[in-house]
């Protein structure tokens, strides 16, 4: 039976897979079982960021001589190592990181932070965004899930894109009630086709948000790790978040993990309460592959992130000469790459034909979204934009 079949036949979707059967990665390379190369410009939707097969994370769980697992109760040396590393390497007083095992579960974990903190359970974020599977995230993703699922979380309200001065003094509407737990965001909406706030949104949600007592949840899960040209998108804002949500990059795809970091003083607020245990959170070989992936970082960051600028504004000027059927909106921050065509069925196609061609990204809605690893090489990069600009 191929995989195709047996995949439809056995495996949980809810959508039917792309046409490829992954057999092997390499850096910014998949190939399929017949040995076809395909250039990969989505890295696992922000996971890959360091390429495929990073040999320094590799080597540290190859050579791991962890224990098979920790219950979470018992002290161990990794977990403080690198949740020591995390307070160092994010912003602002961010320091106690709660350990989850990915990104909705970080959700969930800071809007329980958020609850128990301020003593409230309502909660403000962007509409038609995602933050995971989970209820309390799909609660606070795209409204479209509440009208098919009338019994999501109450009390979950939305702020409507674009992200400027007049949403911001919407945010001030809701947030003077002082009901807010938490305003909940993606510092670039990679969810929506790479959405970018203006600062004026971001200092003013900051200001908001300690004015009337809301904790600001920043929501780093697919925009860490490099993603838009800083380690953390936040960063490019000058803003402190009072907890952020990180996983996907963390590992650099070698292993499954996440957290949610907050201050000294929110976190000290709920012990004893509600309940951030978890069973698989920060198992010891993931805990390894994310102390490689930022000692990687730590040693590298400064050539990673000038390929991040060089091969961004490579994609903004190959991308704003190509002729899409409507006239296209590129929206780019580092390499966080959205291309609106206006068209979903037209992205769909776009796609499908790229990816029999040789090239992968996604079409999300009207919108071809490209995430490559930031570790691309131009040349790489060239060949797959020119793969897309003769598939137009
Ligand atoms: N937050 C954001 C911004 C995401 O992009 C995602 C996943 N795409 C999640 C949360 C959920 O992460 P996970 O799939 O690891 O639960």
């Amino acid at each position: 039976m191929s995989t195709k079949t047996s995949d439809s036949k056995y495996f949980g979707r809810d959508k039917a897979p792309m046409n490829l059967e992954v057999a092997r990665s390499e850096g910014s390379f998949l190939y399929d079982a017949n040995g076809k190369e395909y250039i990969d410009f989505l890295a696992g939707w922000c996971v890959g960021n360091l390429g495929w097969g990073n040999k320094a994370i590799e080597k540290a769980i190859k050579n791991s001589d962890a224990p098979t697992y920790i219950y979470p109760g018992l002290l161990y040396k990794p977990w403080t190592e690198l949740a020591e590393l995390l307070a160092k390497i994010t912003p602002g007083k961010l320091k106690k990181s709660f350990r989850t095992t990915g990104g909705s579960e970080s959700i969930e974990a800071a809007m329980q932070i958020a609850m128990i903190s301020t003593g409230r359970h309502k909660f403000l974020s962007i509409e038609g965004s995602y933050h995971g599977n989970t209820f309390g995230a799909l609660s606070i993703g795209d409204s479209e899930n509440r009208k098919t699922y009338p019994n999501l979380l109450p009390g979950c309200y939305k702020i409507d894109p674009p992200l400027d001065r007049k949403a911001a003094a919407k945010v001030e509407t809701i947030l003077k009630k002082k009901e807010i737990a938490a305003f909940i965001m993606e510092p670039v909406i990679c969810n929506l086709g790479v959405e970018i706030p203006t600062q004026e949104f971001m200092e003013t949600v900051r200001e908001l948000c300690t004015k009337y007592g809301t904790l600001l949840v920043i929501d780093e899960v697919a925009t860490g790790f490099g993603r838009t040209g800083k380690l953390f998108a936040t960063e490019h804002f000058g803003i402190e978040p009072d907890i952020m949500c990180i996983a996907k990059a963390l590992t650099g795809g070698h292993a499954g993990i996440g957290a949610a970091i907050t201050t000294e003083e929110i976190a000290s607020s709920v012990e004893g309460e509600f309940s951030l245990y978890s069973t698989y959170g920060w198992h010891p070989l993931s805990t390894d592959a994310a102390i490689a992936n930022i000692q990687y970082w730590q040693q590298n960051k400064d050539a990673i992130l000038k390929n991040v600028t060089e091969v961004s504004s490579l994609f903004r000027e190959r991308l704003s000469h190509m002729k899409f059927k409507n006239e296209a909106e590129v929206r780019i921050k580092g390499l966080a790459i959205g291309v609106n065509v206006d068209d979903a069925d037209y992205a769909k196609k776009l796609q499908e034909k790229c990816l029999k061609a040789g090239l992968l990204f996604n079409a999300e809605d009207t919108f071809l979204v490209f995430f490559p690893a930031l570790t691309i090489e131009k040349e790489v990069a060239e060949k797959g934009l020119d793969i897309l600009e003769n598939c137009l």
